[in-house]
């Protein structure tokens, strides 16, 4: 009998534990370790952002959403030990044969300076739900939304923010009372999806009236006189501040042996396997370079996506099932990703492509229309089901709703 642990029980640690169990029935141990037993689906918090959906609405039991087989430990990881085969939990260790890390990153807005409480994001449940009141109660002047640095989660969600937040303020009759601005340090919107894509969605912003400036890298704020310092030069006054706060691996991975110089874990982009033939990482807290991607000097980094989680997390699944049956385990990940990018008014666009595409990604945006934001729908409904009839339900409409347009969905 084998023991499977896998720390972290997000998008990327729930499909791994569910796959395993689908295909290993209960003949092996599959421990899942996770400090949150209450899951609300990330994505979702644009929507809480802008009113139409409440925290309630998008959080479930994590237990709901896996099958009765594998075990769910309530803890902290605490220390990674590969030379022992074990992980330190709470109190506890817990000995693996294989071992998959799917621990997220973590949101470090104190790196900012100049940070404190008035400022927000939309980037954690509390924060989205706090900008929904901030939102309701606003009534008119400049709003400023800040990308703080990279890496960060979903390339697609800092703009996607800009445009809800348009689309409320617009239904407010705001319009022209208002001033969106959104600041990168980036040199164009999504620039890990390639070109095409960024032209895109730039163009979608400059019809919203949504000002986007590039190469502006964030220095600090200063929230007493309500201003920005950007590139130690350049500075915006704002009225409301919202942060995409900077990234960090979680702090048992940066003070591990497994991290990389920026704290991240280098991986095989294949296989997902880390230095050591039984761990594996998965989703964003693995680093893997994107084919001739470079800013201004490093190579950029595949982006940090559930959808990329998902399907990393079907890939070692199975890969570690051939394992443990003595098979060859060849499964590969490819970045083939998608996203369907919400643009306010009930509407969003569908970016798919090759993010391992040369000499840079092949990411197309499909017109924008109604039925993409049906899809996410769709989706988020799919996601937060039970495990079961109603699971199933979801899954066989979305699969057919991909059959209809010719888009294959792998759930
Ligand atoms: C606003 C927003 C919108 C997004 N929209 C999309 C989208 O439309 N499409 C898309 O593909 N992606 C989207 N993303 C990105 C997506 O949510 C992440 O990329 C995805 O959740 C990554 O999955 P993961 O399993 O790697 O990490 P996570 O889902 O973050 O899971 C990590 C888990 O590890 C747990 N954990 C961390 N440290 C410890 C510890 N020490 N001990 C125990 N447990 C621990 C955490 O509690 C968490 O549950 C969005 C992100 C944001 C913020």
């Amino acid at each position: 009998m084998k023991t499977i642990v896998i720390l972290g029980g997000g998008i990327g640690g729930i499909v791994t534990a569910n796959e395993l169990s689908n295909r290993l029935g209960g003949e092996h141990k599959i421990i899942l370790i996770e400090k949150n037993m209450e899951h609300s689906f990330v994505p979702s918090y644009l929507w809480l952002m802008n009113g139409d959906r409440t925290k309630k609405q998008i959080s479930v039991p994590l237990k709901s959403l896996l099958k009765k087989s594998v075990e769910v430990v309530n803890d902290i990881v605490s220390e990674i030990v590969p030379a022992e085969w074990k992980v330190i939990a709470g109190e506890k260790e817990y000995r693996y044969d294989f071992l998959v890390i799917a621990l997220g990153a973590d949101l470090a807005p104190e790196k900012i300076q100049g940070w404190d409480e008035s400022i927000h994001t939309y980037y954690t449940l509390e924060g989205a739900d706090k900008l929904h009141e901030t939102l309701k109660n606003f009534s008119g002047g400049k709003v400023a939304l800040v990308i703080a640095s990279m890496p960060y989660k979903c390339p697609g969600a800092p703009h996607e923010g800009a445009m809800l937040i348009e689309d409320f303020l617009r239904s407010k009759g705001l319009q022209e009372k208002v001033e969106i601005s959104l600041f990168t340090p980036e040199t164009q919107p999504l620039p890990v999806a390639g070109p095409e894509l960024g032209n895109a969605v730039k163009s979608i912003l400059d019809k919203k009236g949504i000002r986007f400036h590039p190469l502006m890298q964030l220095n600090s704020v200063d929230t007493r006189s309500k201003q920005l310092f950007f590139n130690g030069k350049d500075t915006y006054e704002y009225d409301l501040l919202i942060v995409i706060p900077p990234h960090q691996a979680p702090e048992v991975i940066r003070t591990s042996d497994l991290a990389n110089a920026n704290g991240w874990v280098d991986v095989n982009p294949a296989s997902l396997q880390t230095k050591y033939e039984n761990i594996f990482a998965i989703g964003d807290i693995a680093s893997i370079p994107l084919p001739g991607r470079w800013f201004p000097d490093k190579p950029m980094m595949l982006p940090k996506a559930g959808v990329f989680a998902h399907l990393q997390a079907d890939v070692v699944a199975k890969n570690i099932v051939r394992k443990i049956q003595g098979e060859k385990a060849d499964e590969k990940f490819c970045a083939d990703g998608y996203c369907m990018l919400e643009a306010g008014e009930d509407l969003a666009g569908f970016a798919y492509g090759d993010f391992f595409g040369e000499p840079h990604p092949q990411v197309h945006l499909k017109q924008i229309g109604r039925k993409w934001h049906i899809g996410k729908v769709l989706f988020e409904k799919w996601w937060l089901s039970p495990i079961g009839f109603k699971k199933t339900f979801y899954k066989n409409l979305l699969q057919a709703g991909g059959k209809l347009i010719g888009i294959p969905v792998k759930l």
